[in-house]
């Protein structure tokens, strides 16, 4: 591991976003038993895509981090654009729902739209369902009765039915924690 010199530039970019986006979800929690920082969440969707994926774009690593600021805090997309730039600004806009829309019409366009998103968006929001089916899986939101779980994997896997294509090894992650959960699932009802 040693040896290797960081790209200074681009790790400070990282980190910049990693600040931002920690301090924008600061009084976030999961609504799992454990009440998890939300931020654990951006920065699992990010390393998924540098480990697995082996991204090493930095634009994509900083909108993976950044994803979720305009859906669930009050960050505007003009606020991303001035602090990170128009490439991440748009990434970041793509994996955002129209929170104005009811919650069973952005499920439906989350499943329409994901052919038509750019390569990274994709690959932002496959990194994103994988984060999401582990905790659905193994720290569910302490409300959720086991039929809803079930259905948000059910949903999850049609959504990245239209994701695929980018990244092999991202693909074989999705497919593992789906398998998993499942397995899972199906052991807690038996
Ligand atoms: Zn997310």
């Amino acid at each position: 591991m040693d040896g290797t010199p960081l790209d200074g530039t681009h790790l400070t970019a990282l980190l910049v976003a990693l600040h931002f986006a920690a301090d924008k979800h600061r009084d976030q929690r999961r609504k799992n038993r454990e009440a998890s920082p939300y931020i654990n969440h951006p920065i699992e969707v990010a390393e998924i895509l540098s480990r697995v994926g082996g991204i090493t774009d930095v634009p994509t690593l900083q909108a993976a981090i950044l994803h979720d600021t305009i859906e669930d805090t009050q960050t505007t997309a003009g606020e991303l654009e001035t602090c990170f730039g128009a490439k991440v600004r748009r990434l970041v806009e793509e994996v955002t729902d129209d929170k104005q829309l009811p919650k069973a019409e952005r499920k439906r366009l989350q499943i329409v739209n994901a052919p038509l998103l750019s390569r990274k968006a994709k690959l932002i929001k496959i990194a994103d369902k994988i984060s999401n089916v582990r905790d659905v899986t193994h720290s569910p939101p302490t409300h959720w009765p086991h039929q809803r779980r079930c259905e948000y994997l059910d949903w999850a896997e049609q959504v990245v039915a239209g994701l695929r294509g980018e990244n092999t090894a991202v693909d074989a992650l999705f497919d593992q924690a789906l398998q998993t959960g499942r397995a899972i699932l199906a052991n807690l009802h038996s």
